[in-house]
């Protein structure tokens, strides 16, 4: 049996939690298996001659050959290996392929959890590897659940007029926690075998009840998935890859739900719940350095095809905003390159990236989103938005019509001026591609979460020293 068919048949044993647009449904739902079309990249990966070099590396726990998604980084080869996997595999998706979440969350517990027992005794850190064996040894796909839904964001957790506005721990058993709460825009957790929490933020004394992280199946007792899917339109005719795929984002909501110890990595320890959170961010910041420019990549082709198809390849113009997209797309990688080169190896064992170049990488991709929509729709005129429907091109009565009034170049067929158009709409111009534009702003953190990161770990003072010298200002 593949990895992604065990994955399958561990997925539909689970009970149905999942709400869609008022009803419940089970993991065999279509909107449910289009998101698990999008997992199988990483799994296939695994077996693919062009990719397993990358997707398959040594467990860093037990020797074993392991997925890479399941591996926490030991040095810059594995980042980089993770880079450039990204990249390749969020081109063939056209979009986010997902897998890095639960990766990113992963790799900052792993380091937590060991700072954790330095500095206070506790005894997470071996507890995490015991749980991290589990989940390589079985090729688990995880979500990252990490934002709370914060309420009133000028208060504090404990300050909040709710308590479960930030997720909670309610009771401490002799054999687990129960909490309480949710966690908002969870990308995958409909079709994941497992939650893995980590706190949003940092935390004060008064917060402690807030500071938990752990990891519990999807289908747990009290878990709800109210989720969203997203989707390219269905085709109809001209069946093509990228409409074969999906995501579901899901707001999870915790109902006193129990989490034995063996699978608690924080509970209460609120010193360290800004740094779970800042680890996680720089690893999943890391991974926007990678799957940002595959974006990228996707905006460049369709924008010099369409330029093509309509005989305007070689304006100017175009050629300039070509460019800037290729610009765009090689600082967010470069970053990424950068941050791996220069990372650091953690008490813990894991390799970190480093944090200011995963944050400027983040930051540059997360501003520069909506001038890549900006470039690729200038160029390819109104059509994406205004071309009639599919099953319109097959309609006997005026196919003939719209075969002649969709040309553009001499000697590019009907067809493929039709796919093209169609491909640029779904992936520009429909309710896929918003979703993906507030994704590109906000997923991994909104720019301004950067901003603050890279400011307040900025060495402002050299900078200034740097000046005086120049200057000749003696202090
Ligand atoms: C498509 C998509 C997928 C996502 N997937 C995941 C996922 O899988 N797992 C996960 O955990 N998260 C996920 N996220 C969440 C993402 O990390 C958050 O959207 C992001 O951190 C912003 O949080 P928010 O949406 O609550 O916005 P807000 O916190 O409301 O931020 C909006 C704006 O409010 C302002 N603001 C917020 N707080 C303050 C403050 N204290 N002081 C001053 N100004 C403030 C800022 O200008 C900010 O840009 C996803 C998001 C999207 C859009």
């Amino acid at each position: 049996m593949s990895s992604y068919e065990a994955y399958k048949e561990r997925l539909l044993k689970m009970k149905p939690n999942i709400y869609v647009g008022g009803e419940k449904i089970g993991r065999n739902d279509p909107r449910v298996e289009a998101g698990m079309n999008m997992i199988r990249v990483s799994y296939d990966a695994e077996t693919d001659p062009q990719f397993k070099d990358k997707a398959i590396v040594k467990s860093s726990l037990t020797g074993k050959n392991i997925s890479l998604y399941t591996h926490v980084p030991q040095n810059t080869e594995d980042l980089l290996k993770r880079q450039k996997l990204t990249r390749d595999l969020c081109g063939l998706c056209g979009g986010c392929f997902q897998r890095c979440m639960a990766n990113d969350t992963i790799s900052g517990i792993s380091i937590a959890t060991k700072e954790m027992d330095d500095d206070l005794g506790t005894e997470y850190h071996q507890r995490f590897f015991n749980y991290l064996k589990y989940y390589q040894k079985n090729n688990l796909c995880g979500n990252a659940g990490q934002t709370d839904i914060k309420g009133d964001r000028s208060k504090r957790p404990h300050e909040q007029v709710d308590p479960d506005l930030y997720l909670r721990v309610v009771e401490k058993r002799k054999d687990g926690i129960v909490v309480c709460g949710s966690k908002a825009h969870n990308t995958i957790a409909p079709y994941a075998d497992e939650i893995i929490v980590v706190p949003t933020r940092a935390m004060t004394k008064d917060d402690a009840d807030w500071a938990v992280s752990f990891a519990i199946p999807s289908d747990a007792e009290g878990i709800s998935l109210i989720a969203r899917a997203s989707q390219p339109r269905a085709r109809t005719h001209i069946k093509a890859p990228f409409n074969e795929r999906g995501v579901m984002d899901s707001l999870t909501v915790f109902d006193n739900v129990f989490v034995p110890w063996e699978r608690v990595f924080m509970c209460g320890e609120w010193q360290y719940a800004g740094r779970l959170a800042l680890l996680f961010a720089n690893y999943h910041r890391f991974s926007y350095c990678g799957c940002k420019p595959a974006m990228t990549d996707v905006f460049i082709g369709a924008t010099a095809m369409v330029a093509e198809y309509n005989g305007v390849g070689n304006a100017p113009h175009i050629k300039d905003d070509l460019a800037k997209l290729m610009v765009t797309a090689e600082l967010v990688y470069a970053a990424g390159i950068a941050a791996a080169v220069t990372g650091k190896k953690s008490s813990s064992g894991t390799f970190e990236p480093n944090f200011m170049y995963s944050n400027a990488g983040r930051y540059h991709a997360g501003v520069n989103i909506f001038h890549e929509y900006d470039i690729l729709s200038a160029t390819a005129g109104g059509w994406p938005a205004t071309m009639p429907y599919e099953e319109d091109f097959y309609n006997k009565d005026i196919k003939g019509f719209l075969d002649k009034y969709s040309m553009r170049k001499p000697g590019i067929s009907a067809e493929d001026q039709h796919r093209l158009f169609r491909f640029i709409s779904d992936f520009s111009c429909s309710a896929w591609s918003g979703v993906w534009q507030y994704a590109g702003v906000h997923g991994g953190g909104s720019p301004i979460m950067e901003m603050i990161g890279i400011r307040s770990n900025y060495d402002l003072k050299a900078k200034k020293d740097l000046v005086k010298h120049l200057a000749g200002i003696k202090d």
